[in-house]
């Protein structure tokens, strides 16, 4: 067999590639949490493999982030982009192919952190072949999100039964915030072993641009009213919510109110029907004049876009964590979100934005234009926004608390595998 290396570790995300683009269909928050945690974790002194599954022919098989952090692409099923609740079929031949690539390599893996529940399966059936650490992220929960949608996809009894298991049986669950933690007790299960390690933010990219100078780069003028939405065109994310918000503002007139509705689509693929759906909606409440759909917001001009916001809106029905509204918190902009899940953790109301019941948009349009009405007070909460994140949500103490937690299971597994002395 081959040798284990106590400091190498994978995080295994199958349907989540940490080197892909995000903004679209299927990539946020998950590849976010996976790369900035891969990095940050390399930075610490570990070997870090992201595993994940090849999506396209043209893609490399292995990328090189760093001496010590690399991302690793597999074959489960067909080069194709394959949508989550398609993807369970083909976790075997994933599991196949991880331990292949261990032979190649020499090596095994002694600790995984898995990312939702399709990797959660793979982890558990991988610790039936090999003695393994394994810690779990969910980044969505069957029970939490099944609640709130009408079509439950055939999967549903499947996901909801690994995710049970998972919690159950892995040597440690991570939750993103204490809502989700209390979620999976409740709802899941009262067995297993939870940590409560937040998401992080990159908190020298976002908070760099000052709000002018973000402006004058993105040509927007200095006296206009910015209403940002950032994230993936998907309905559980609200966006109709902001949109009628939005047209329910005292604002909505003024020649210098704009919404911004930054995101990816395809066309014909369920982000692209979702962006045509609310760009109806514009249109139908005449907002077409005072809305932008800026498309993808990559690296070079996402920092930008939250400096140059008077307000951030998270309007999502649920959100396990909800990174959209630390990062507009790290660039000083104050955020307006649904009163759910984590964003109950991250935004602290009348401090560092306001929360208001999900799908309320008469209740959205009045905290909107509360803050828009005062910069000075937009200022304020900005300026506490950017505090809060530096102190509770940067990717290094993240990574931090994820390396104590590594640590001392690798250390009881280390006591528990030395030979006992005879009394
Ligand atoms: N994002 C991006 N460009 C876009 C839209 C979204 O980089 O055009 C990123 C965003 O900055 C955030 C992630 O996608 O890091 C979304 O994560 P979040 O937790 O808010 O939502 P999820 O996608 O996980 O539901």
């Amino acid at each position: 067999m081959f040798q284990n290396n106590k400091h190498r570790i994978a995080l295994i995300s199958v349907d989540g590639d940490p080197a892909i683009e995000i903004g679209q269909e299927e990539a946020g928050g998950q590849n976010v949490y996976v790369r900035q945690v891969g990095y940050a974790l390399a930075k610490l002194g570990w070997q870090v493999d992201m595993l994940t599954r090849r999506s396209s022919p043209q893609q490399a098989a292995i990328v090189q982030h760093s001496p010590n952090c690399r991302t690793i692409r597999l074959k489960a099923g067909p080069a194709e982009f394959i949508g989550r609740d398609n993807l369970f079929e083909h976790l075997p031949e994933f599991i196949q192919e991880f331990q292949q690539f261990q032979q190649h390599q020499g090596f095994g893996y002694s600790l995984i952190h898995t990312n939702y529940w399709l990797s959660s399966w793979v982890g558990m059936e991988l610790k039936k072949l090999q003695p393994l650490i394994q810690v779990h992220t969910y980044h969505s929960l069957g029970a939490v999100k099944y609640r709130s949608i009408g079509d439950v996809p055939v999967i549903a009894a499947q996901r909801l039964a690994v995710e049970k298991a998972c919690l159950e049986t892995v040597d440690c669950v991570v939750a993103t915030s204490p809502q989700e933690q209390k979620h999976m007790r409740v709802l899941v299960s009262s067995k297993g072993k939870i940590e409560m390690i937040p998401c992080g933010t990159d908190t020298d990219k976002f908070g760099e641009a000052q709000r002018s100078v973000a402006r004058e780069k993105l040509g927007i003028a200095p006296d206009a009213k910015i209403v940002l939405y950032v994230g993936r065109f998907d309905r559980r994310k609200g966006i109709e919510t902001l949109v009628r918000a939005v047209a329910k503002s005292s604002f909505r007139n003024e020649a210098n109110f704009q919404l911004v509705i930054g995101g990816g689509s395809r066309p014909h693929q369920s982000d692209g029907i979702e962006r045509d759906r609310i760009a109806s909606i514009v249109t139908q409440l005449g907002l077409e004049n005072c809305t932008t759909f800026a498309g993808r917001l990559d690296d070079t001009v996402l920092p930008l876009y939250y400096a140059a916001a008077d307000v951030c809106v998270v309007p999502s029905h649920y959100e396990p964590f909800g990174l959209v509204a630390i990062e507009a918190m790290a660039s000083k902009t104050p955020v307006v979100a649904s009163n759910v899940g984590g964003l109950q953790f991250t935004v602290v109301p009348e401090v560092t934005g306001l929360l208001v019941p999900p799908k309320n948009e008469v209740a959205f349009a009045g905290a909107i234009d509360r803050i828009i009405t005062s910069p000075t007070w937009r200022d304020q909460l900005g300026e506490a926004a950017q505090q809060r994140t530096e102190i509770a949500f940067s990717w290094y103490s993240v990574a931090f608390r994820l390396t104590q937690l590594y640590t001392h299971f690798l250390a009881q597994t280390a006591s528990n595998n030395r030979p006992q002395i005879a009394a």
